[in-house]
């Protein structure tokens, strides 16, 4: 049974500013994977000390994992750190900063030059991809184990430990067990409504069950342990067939659907096109839904001007221009911790309005009205 040691970055936890929540995370995260945990280290925002703490780690145990210090600032040194404990230096991967500029422009901002720092990693080091934050993250081999550095937020290290490292250590331990996953999709149900529905199997060991939050759509991953593939998936089927049951109608796909791919798909076999005016939104909902050939783009009869002016006579509009489907959606950020969405639908010759509020962080806004509104718009070409 391999055994591990964990380091919590970062001078704010010192502080006593925040609680160190990543600590208690990893070690029942190692539990359930059977791994022994010997001992765990805090540190502040120090290279020189993350360097040798982590080398004195490897000296006790085979896996070492650091949280924090991954930003893009000059009080983030666990790269540095890491590379010197392996006796290297950061190297700049392209295909990192790509990955982070893809992010940026999915939540409407464009990096800075110190965000680049995060596209550089130890050299030797494997990158490993953070879907749910900026800060890459990463792991490498030391001459006495396996370091791997994740990210302080707490949200991303629990995503990374579930749909990564787990992925990872099994494949660097040798282990005779196969981990299969299965990813349930939904939208317009809570994250803590979907935690009360499902409380009960969220508490299994194997397979585990696990609630991931995205503004505007939550989603619920199983994984299994079994000897071999069959085995993991009929375990996962069994979980799967009970959470389809609670949640029904909220869930939208499963795995690689995305809820753009869900509602073009519905409009490809609706034969059904959109004209779609959003103010606010950095236009994400044209650059989700352009490539599917859904949206109505005649510009002989819809030119951007009029598409400026038309929110206050929406419904003549709809009628002159007679697309099948008009979609009005509009962002109001009041201040930089709430949103307000409204969205109209206009469909056969109907009307269908409704109003949300958002109260996370501003830079979220623009990702949770996407996902609200194609929410929306899935529940309404449902039922009708
Ligand atoms: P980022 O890319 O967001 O800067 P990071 O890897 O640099 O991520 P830190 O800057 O160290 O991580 O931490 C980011 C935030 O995550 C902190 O402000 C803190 O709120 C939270 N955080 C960091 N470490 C912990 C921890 N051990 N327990 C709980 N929360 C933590
Ligand atoms: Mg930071």
């Amino acid at each position: 049974m391999p055994s591990a040691e964990i380091i919590t970055i970062g001078t704010e936890l010192l502080l006593g500013e925040i609680q160190d929540t990543n600590t208690r995370y990893i070690a029942r995260f190692f539990r359930n994977e059977g791994i022994d945990l010997y001992r765990t280290t805090m540190i502040g925002d120090n290279e020189n000390r993350i360097t040798t703490t982590v080398l004195e780690s490897l000296s006790r145990c085979d896996i070492v994992i650091t949280t924090g210090g991954l930003g893009p600032t000059v009080d983030d040194p666990t790269r540095n750190a890491i590379a010197r404990a392996v006796g290297t230096e950061l190297e700049f991967r392209p295909e990192l900063w790509e990955q982070i500029k893809q992010r940026f422009e999915r939540f409407g901002r464009i990096p800075t030059e110190n965000n680049k720092k995060q596209a550089y990693i130890p050299m030797g080091a494997v990158a490993i991809e953070n879907a749910v934050g900026t800060a890459p993250a990463f792991y490498c081999r030391a001459e006495n184990g396996l370091i791997i550095s994740l990210p302080g937020v707490p949200k991303e290290l629990e995503y990374l430990l579930e749909n990564e490292v787990k992925r990872i250590l099994s494949s660097q331990f040798n282990n005779k067990y196969v981990i299969q996953t299965f990813v349930i999709h939904t939208s317009g149900i809570g994250e803590s409504v979907i935690d009360e529905k499902i409380a009960d199997l969220e508490i299994l060991s194997n397979p585990t069950v696990g609630i991931v939050a995205y503004p505007g759509q939550t989603d619920i991953r199983i994984t299994a342990k079994a000897l071999n593939k069959t085995k993991a998936l009929k375990m996962i089927s069994n979980v799967q067939e009970t959470i389809t049951s609670r949640l029904g109608g909220f869930i939208f796909g499963f795995n690689e659907d995305s809820l753009e791919t869900v509602i073009a798909k519905l409009l490809l076999n609706m034969n059904l096109k959109i004209c779609l005016i959003e103010q606010g939104t950095n236009q994400i909902l044209k650059q989700l839904l352009e490539k599917f050939n859904i949206l109505f783009t005649d510009t002989q009869k819809v030119n951007p001007a009029d598409l400026e002016n038309a929110e206050n006579n929406l419904e003549n509009f709809y009628k002159k221009i007679n697309p099948n489907i008009l979609l009005f959606v509009k962002l109001a950020q009041t201040n930089d911790k709430s949103a307000s969405l409204s969205v109209q639908i206009f469909h056969n010759e109907e009307r269908f309005t409704k109003f949300f509020q958002f109260g996370g962080h501003d830079n979220l806004a623009i990702t949770w009205a996407a996902n609200t509104t194609l929410h929306f718009l899935r529940s309404h070409l449902i039922q009708n």
